[in-house]
């Protein structure tokens, strides 16, 4: 699933398109799109995992879900997969396996955006008093909480939890403050490291847990096992990372 950066990439492929008109618009998602047809992009938004293209008086959202991708200028996969295709006098962007989904703007004003790692009003304070209200919240569960750390998915989980040095089934409550502290910073470090090793298609080479098998630290034999309700793959050292 694409995680946080991986959307601020989309949103900066995407950012031509801003001022552009709709000419035309295609696609299998299942509402008329015949009403997109005229409509300027204002602006590009992205929440986590989810992006938002403005108009003046509404809104549609992408999210890219599992196994969503999109495209621009070229459609690269075959009409049963395209979702929406919008296409301008200059280019055209395509979105596939992916939920589309029309929106008012009253739906972005819902948004609480300072819970997205990646924004500039992310508000680590905020995510502080989220985690203390949940103490019997595994931390696995509460980096993927996408009301607490929008943006975050399991490849950004197992890293900053290795960074940390914490085992991803501790309880919030048992942290103490200061290792609590440490993991909202570090989630949102190591989103930002993220970015720009996707940027030099380098991200996989730094993975230190996620997918591996043996401890980069101390050369035992890492853990891997769903962990949480979220029942998501968890890879880690049980000698380097504490269970609280
Ligand atoms: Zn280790």
């Amino acid at each position: 699933m694409p995680e946080g950066p991986s959307i601020i990439l989309m949103k900066e492929s995407l950012q031509k398109f801003v001022g552009s008109k709709i000419t035309e618009a295609h696609g299998n998602a299942n509402f008329d799109k015949e009403y997109l047809k005229g409509k300027i992009v204002r602006e590009i938004r992205t929440f986590g995992k989810q992006t938002y293209l403005v108009f003046d008086d509404s809104a549609i959202r992408i999210h890219l879900l599992m196994f969503g991708s999109y495209s621009v200028d070229e459609q690269i996969k075959p009409d049963k997969s395209l979702r929406l295709s919008l296409i301008f006098k200059d280019g055209m962007m395509y979105f596939y396996t992916c939920s589309v989904k029309p929106v008012d703007l009253e739906f972005l004003l819902r948004i609480d955006w300072e819970a997205d790692i990646m924004s500039d009003e992310w508000n680590p304070k905020k995510a502080e008093k989220k985690l203390k209200s949940n103490p019997d919240m595994m931390v696995c569960d509460a980096l993927m909480d996408q009301d607490i750390f929008s943006g975050v998915g399991n490849i950004i989980k197992n890293e900053v939890l290795f960074r940390i040095g914490v085992q991803p089934e501790s309880l919030l409550g048992n942290m103490p403050s200061r290792k609590i502290k440490e993991l909202i910073a570090e989630a949102r470090n190591y989103s930002f490291d993220f970015l720009r090793w996707k940027r030099e298609f380098v991200l996989k080479k730094h993975w230190l847990a996620h997918t591996k098998s043996i401890c980069p630290k101390c050369g035992k034999k890492l853990i891997k096992k769903q962990t949480g309700k979220g029942k998501r793959r968890s890879f880690y050292c049980e000698n380097d990372q504490k269970l609280y």
